[in-house]
């Protein structure tokens, strides 16, 4: 077996694809390994897969793993094919997915550190720049989250975070059964329930099912109704939509003056009152599980007594939900779930350490808590 045998071999590389030869500087520490194939080489047409010759090549660079202590390079020209059906297209290269400068396996050690030390370590290690393997990172995490199943999502607790410098917050929402990160995004008020329930449905979820969330966002929307009919009667409720969605402690500054405007303590407002009402069932899962039932009812016989249609359907609503929502409250077990899920969170903190934005944190705590199906390996 000669060096280009061996490195074929140990590449794994299948026909047409050979090694043509193998250079290796010492002083400069790498090993640059060149890929072609035979004249008259045939490659399935990426569309359609039907068997087509080489119509033009581009020269591509791809880094692979070390070669023990060396950095190593695979060079190859990479055959466009015209394809009588489907046209001119580059081929598909076994051992790189499309457009990344990087091997399979490369970017598979790459995620692999990812998951045990900080981003910047990464970096530092394969001695790339930390965009690159934010990059890496950030498309398999979305890779694999376009592909996750939340069909059979029922119980969701709902946790906050804060991002850098303590003042913004990321927003969590975990399957309490599979103890997992379904979905997590900057911000903490109502949009970001929204947010989720969107998210869900577009990967298989029921909005309706999940029972703790739905609730708030019920409520929270039977509120918005009240202003927006209102507000033909109103013009002072224009521009007050957040006002009422939000909680007073995370009114922006604008919105405080217009929640002090509108005096919406004293006003007799209908969207006042619906509002107060959103205010008190939020309340009901600061109570102890032993009062939770008594305060549902209670606060139910008010809301159904308000003369509100919109409120009255959210409440009648919430009464047939009544028993998922006061499962909530038993065992104190998704309280403990929570908290696990928040130390994987403050780990995934730490591993995003100089995260450069939410975005990045948010992928590093889908990839440590996320428990996400990152498949990431060669075909
Ligand atoms: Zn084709």
């Amino acid at each position: 077996m000669n060096e280009n045998e061996l490195f074929q071999a140990a590449l794994g590389l299948l026909p047409p694809w050979l090694v043509s030869r193998c250079t290796f500087d010492e002083s400069a520490g790498r090993l640059d390994i060149h890929l072609d194939f035979p004249r008259g080489g045939v490659f399935p047409c990426p569309v359609c897969a039907a068997p087509c010759k080489a119509y033009d090549t581009d020269p591509l660079t791809w880094r692979h793993l070390n070669f023990f202590q060396h950095q190593a390079f695979l060079h190859a020209r990479t055959p466009r094919v015209e394809c009588a059906r489907c046209g001119i297209h580059r081929v598909a290269v076994p051992w790189a997915r499309p457009d990344s400068g990087f091997t399979l396996l490369f970017e598979a050690m790459v995620l692999m550190l990812a998951k045990s030390m900080p981003v910047l370590a990464v970096a530092r290690f394969v001695n790339e720049h930390d965009t690159l393997v934010w990059r890496i990172v950030t498309h398999y995490v979305d890779a694999a989250r376009a592909k996750a199943d939340h069909s059979s999502v029922t119980q969701v607790g709902l946790d906050e975070t804060a991002a850098r410098r303590g003042q913004d917050y990321v927003s969590l929402f975990v399957d309490l059964e599979q103890r997992k990160v379904l979905f997590a995004t900057p911000g903490k008020d109502a949009a970001t329930v929204a947010a989720f329930a969107a998210d869900l449905q577009a990967h298989g979820g029921d909005p309706e099912a999940v029972t703790e969330v739905s609730a708030d966002k019920l409520v929270n929307d039977a509120v918005d109704k009240v202003r927006r009919l209102e507000r033909l009667d109103h013009p002072e409720l224009a521009g007050s939509r957040y006002v009422w969605l939000k909680n007073p402690e995370n009114l922006t500054a604008k919105q405080g003056e217009k929640f002090d405007t509108l005096d919406v303590v004293h006003s007799h407002l209908k969207t006042a009152r619906a509002y107060q009402i959103r205010l008190a069932f939020q309340d009901l899962f600061n109570q102890p599980a032993e009062n939770a039932k008594a305060f549902l009812d209670k606060w139910y016989f008010w809301a159904t007594h308000c003369r509100i249609p919109a409120i009255i359907d959210a409440a009648k609503s919430i009464r047939r939900h009544q028993d998922g929502i006061l499962r909530w409250f038993t065992s104190g077990i998704n309280n403990g779930i929570l908290e696990g899920i928040n130390s994987l969170v403050q780990a995934a903190k730490a591993k995003a350490r100089g995260y450069r934005s939410e975005r990045n944190l948010v992928t590093i705590i889908y990839l440590i808590a996320g428990k996400l199906d990152l498949a990431c390996q060669p075909t």
